[in-house]
């Protein structure tokens, strides 16, 4: 059987063009989703129309109840669990002084206690298989910070310390734990940004372009089929941000 791949988040933006490129390379997909039912529907008959078939399953993934749904269904109805893909969440762009505790905690719970959850839930699959591959999708913002975007940048930087832990906890068990951290990618998240914003923004790129969830796309290819790389946040984001 190919892997069996969960990837949350999946009804737009990055998370769909993971899903959707992922089940026309014959991996057997499972996209989630919390609110865009319409939109997970039109993916997986997109993909019917190729004759491709995936599972699309809704679950807030912010809720440890519904992590445990999702993944009772997978294991139920595939065995097993090859790869985990992070890829959920939200941005919020206020002053660090307005930002409330509920919009913290709505923020903290989206992006991190998610991956947490979703991790925990897999990983003891994946230790019975002795295999698999954990790929946070976390944000240049994690490694340089953002203004504006404190709750947002603490939380990418909580998925890239969670990545980095995991790996040294379960390389031994032969899971990999890998974090995407992408620059600035044209998608619904970034709908606030207006053409002069973006024009900043390429300028400030060396690479001279905005991200497409396609770039972020053939780099997960690549890590589902590596097998020496762990515990590593890799950039892709045009160099915006070169260590
Ligand atoms: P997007 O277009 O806004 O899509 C967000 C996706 O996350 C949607 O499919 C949404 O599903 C899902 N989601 C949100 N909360 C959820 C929850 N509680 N449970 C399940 N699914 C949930 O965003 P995107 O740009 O594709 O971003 C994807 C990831 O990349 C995010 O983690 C983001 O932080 C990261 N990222 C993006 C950029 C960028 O420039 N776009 C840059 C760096 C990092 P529903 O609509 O079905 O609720």
């Amino acid at each position: 059987m190919s892997k069996v791949i969960i990837v949350t988040g999946a009804s737009r933006g990055i998370g769909r063009n993971i899903a959707y490129n992922l089940a026309v390379n014959g991996y057997n997909v499972i996209a989630n989703y919390n609110n865009s039912e319409k939109d997970a529907q039109k993916l997986k008959d997109e993909l019917k129309m190729q004759g491709i078939e995936i599972d699309i399953f809704k679950a807030n993934v912010s809720k440890r109840n519904d992590v445990q749904k999702l993944v009772n269904f997978v294991i139920d109805k595939y065995k097993k669990i090859d790869v985990l893909i992070n890829n959920a969440g939200i941005a919020q762009s206020k002053l660090f002084t307005d930002i409330t505790d509920e919009d913290f905690e709505k923020m903290m719970q989206t992006n991190l206690y998610s991956a947490f959850y979703m991790s925990q839930e897999v990983i003891r699959h994946m230790v019975r298989e002795h295999k698999g591959s954990i790929i946070n999708i976390s944000s240049m913002y994690g490694i340089t910070g953002a203004s504006c975007e404190v709750h947002y940048s603490i939380a990418k930087a909580g998925m890239d310390g969670m990545t980095k832990a995991l790996a040294k906890e379960y390389g031994p068990t032969n899971i990999r734990v890998n974090s995407i951290a992408p620059g600035a990618i044209d998608t619904d998240m970034n709908n606030d940004l207006n053409e002069e914003d973006w024009k900043k923004i390429i300028e400030e790129t060396p690479l001279m372009k905005k991200g497409n969830p396609i770039d972020i796309t053939r780099c997960i290819k690549w890590l589902i089929e590596d097998e020496f790389t762990t515990g590593q946040v890799i950039s892709i984001d045009g160099g915006i941000v070169i260590r």
